[in-house]
């Protein structure tokens, strides 16, 4: 890897950030604040939050077993797939490498920070040739994104691949995990410690049923993580956030019942999708999602909206005509899902 110094941008590496009034004070015992401008009343809302939410990553240090640290939370993963572009990818100068087809927030960060973005076409089992990946790199490319299992395709990527380019690329690669948790591998964040190119997304929007609050995570070595900390905005995830995710954290045994309950359905909803007259392939998936081709993706799509399913027509995408993706919903959601797709007629 490249020294850290000469992969982020000049501005960045000397950038004085902003200290707020909750860095300089970060004793737990005065009894009276009046360092923050806040208003007296209408607590708690009324203060700021940790703007490092050391509290949580405590925690989420000990289920993950990396240290505190090594823990960024932003605003959703996509806060840190767009700090990558704004710590590492010169405007104008810089480009990123990444699998397609994958999830879209990698070339749309790419394209809002005036970054190059360079596809790298799988094979028709969505799986990446790691010559081709490394054969895409040049002296300017920063970032190497790969997704795990890859959404919209669902499957695994082999580990091999990835390990390949961790060791021959000289930047920085990003593993998004954010489906991790219904994949039945392990996770990259064992590597975490032997590799200091290394990023590791995973969030709190999936297993963890908690989309709407708007938290994910990113964990690499404690330099990385020091500039994050650096460019952010000083309070990026908000009190109610903070205090949301500290309760589901007390109880997360709940998350692997979700889980399990989720893997089952899977099994049971892409059997029997495959059984029904519109579909002609469906993908195999370690995600709580699938994809699968069908006769005639737009009209499958139009005819499930009348009904008031919602699926994704992923048609357009590279590698996926005629695809629509699945999410696993519940029992009843996926026998709605069935008994519609059942009584439809293609036209
Ligand atoms: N990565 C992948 C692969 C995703 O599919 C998604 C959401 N669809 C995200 C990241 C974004 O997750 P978050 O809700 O944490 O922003």
């Amino acid at each position: 890897m490249k020294k850290l110094e000469e992969l982020v941008r000049p501005n960045i590496w000397s950038l004085s950030p902003y200290t707020s009034a909750r860095d300089e004070y970060q004793g737990k015992d005065a009894k009276v604040f009046l360092d923050a401008n806040e208003n007296p009343y209408n607590g708690p809302v009324n203060r700021y939050p940790d703007p490092l939410q050391r509290e949580l990553k405590h925690r989420i240090a000990a289920i993950k077993g990396v240290p505190a640290d090594s823990i960024f939370f932003g605003n959703g993963s996509d806060e840190a797939i767009d700090l990558m572009y704004r710590i590492f990818c010169r405007p104008g100068t810089d480009n990123a490498v990444a699998i397609e087809p994958t999830y879209g927030m990698y070339g749309v960060c790419a394209d809002i920070n005036d970054v190059e973005y360079r596809r790298v076409l799988m094979d028709e089992n969505f799986q990446p040739d790691a010559d081709k990946i490394l054969a895409a790199v040049d002296t300017n490319t920063k970032l190497v994104f790969f997704c795990t299992p890859n959404n919209p395709s669902g499957n695994n990527i082999d580990h091999n691949v990835i390990d390949k380019v961790l060791e021959s690329f000289d930047g920085i690669v990003i593993v998004d995990e954010a489906y991790i948790d219904f994949a039945g591998v392990p996770s990259y964040l064992s590597q975490l410690a032997d590799r200091p190119n290394l990023i590791v997304l995973q969030t709190f929007s999936k297993a963890w049923g908690m989309a709407g609050i708007r938290l994910g995570m990113a964990f690499a070595q404690p330099e990385i993580i020091g500039i994050m900390n650096k460019v952010k905005y000083p309070y990026n995830i908000n009190l109610l956030t903070q205090k949301r995710a500290m309760e589901e954290v007390m109880q997360f045994d709940r998350v692997q019942g979700w889980v399990e309950s989720i893997l089952k359905e899977r099994t049971r909803l892409m059997a029997e999708f495959a059984k029904l007259d519109c579909c002609i392939k469906v993908y195999p998936s370690d995600a709580n999602f699938f994809l699968a081709r069908v006769k005639d993706a737009a009209a499958t799509y139009d005819y499930l909206v009348n009904q008031g399913i919602i699926v994704r027509n992923r048609s357009k995408i590279a590698l996926c005509g005629n695809s629509l993706r699945v999410t696993i919903g519940t029992v009843a959601e996926d026998n709605s899902l069935l008994e519609a797709l059942r009584a439809y007629q293609q036209p």
